[in-house]
């Protein structure tokens, strides 16, 4: 390959996101397309309960199902093929803090009103947006979109689960994924002027709390963010600086540079959290056998299939029950 064959890239906001943090995470998450098999997965986690606690709400605003039962069958899901009773026992901690949460979000929209006027026009949209640059596509699974009556205002709808909603809140307008999204929605008016173009992103945030009697309220909240032509413009920019980056590094790739060449490592202390392969990464490095390692661990897998995933099972056994 040369730099006039340029690979296209179909890139979403969460890969453009995790070339920007660690280019070796990328290049073993989804350029390798390599994932932790199912039965070393970590059962539970922030990250997990998040998932979990936003598709039961996705399905709940989406498709009128019962967030309760959609998490009960999501855990149902995680404890198959699983005999480790630590792992077991973790489940079903998660399983009740989760519905703790969620029967208690429910509550707080009935008493408060919070969503009364607001109307779902369009879940789950999955869209492939062309960037405006050649060979560089913006993938997207859009949250679901509201039409708000008494402003008109049309909004993303999307859900956060947080430790606390002070460093949550600071940060929301800073957040990258609504960002993206309006920036996608921004290039699809331009191509369509009968696009109903979005005016901003509304996000419901639920505490990870069990609302027992010693926890402190507030549990729930909810907040609106918009963003000005500047804002989205240079949200392009970034998203097209990265794709570009992920292109070059897909050229040397290709040409048989070296990885530790072309897409370094960025440890932090984070790894131990957000990367799935923390265990594997310095045998890359100290000269072991990581091509073992790698085969025992981890299967090869398309890093997009989650687009359909667990989310439609789970959608259909409910729909069918
Ligand atoms: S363990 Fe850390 S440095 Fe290694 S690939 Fe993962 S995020 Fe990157």
């Amino acid at each position: 390959l040369t730099a006039t064959s340029a690979p296209d890239v179909t890139a979403s906001n969460s890969e453009l996101r995790t070339f920007q943090d660690c280019q070796r995470r990328w290049y073993l998450g989804y350029h390798l397309g390599l994932a932790i098999k199912p039965e070393d997965d970590r059962p539970v986690g922030d990250a997990k309960l998040g998932t979990r606690v936003h598709l039961a709400l996705e399905l709940w605003y989406g498709h009128g199902l019962d967030p309760l039962a959609a998490l009960r069958a999501q855990y149902d899901r995680a404890r198959v093929g699983r005999t480790n009773d630590q792992d077991l026992t973790r489940l079903g901690a998660e399983q009740d803090l989760a519905l703790a949460m969620v029967e208690g979000y429910q509550d707080w929209v009935a008493e408060t009103g919070a969503d009364d006027g607001l109307e779902v026009t369009a879940v789950e949209d999955e869209l492939l947006v062309p960037s405006g640059v050649t060979g560089i596509t913006f993938r997207a699974k859009l949250d679901q979109r509201l039409l708000r009556r008494h402003d008109g205002a049309r909004l993303f709808l999307d859900h956060k689960t947080v430790g606390s909603f002070e460093h949550s809140t600071t940060l929301l307008h800073m957040d990258a994924q609504m960002r993206f999204y309006s920036m996608l929605d921004r290039l699809l008016a331009a191509r369509d002027p009968a696009h109903p173009r979005v005016d901003g992103g509304l996000w419901n945030m639920l505490r990870r709390s069990k609302r027992t009697a010693r926890a402190t309220p507030p549990f729930y909240r909810r907040d609106e963010v918009r963003y000005n032509q500047q804002e989205l413009r240079s949200t392009w920019r970034k998203a097209v600086l990265i794709a570009r980056r992920i292109q070059a590094a897909k050229i040397e790739l290709a040409a048989g540079v070296d990885h530790h060449d072309v897409v370094p490592p960025t440890p932090s202390r984070d790894c131990l959290w957000k990367c799935d392969f923390v265990r594997v990464c310095p045998l890359f490095d100290d000269g072991s056998d990581v091509g073992g390692a790698v085969l025992a661990l981890y299967t090869q897998r398309d890093p997009y299939a989650y687009y359909q995933g667990d989310a439609e099972l789970i959608r259909a056994d409910l729909q069918a029950a």
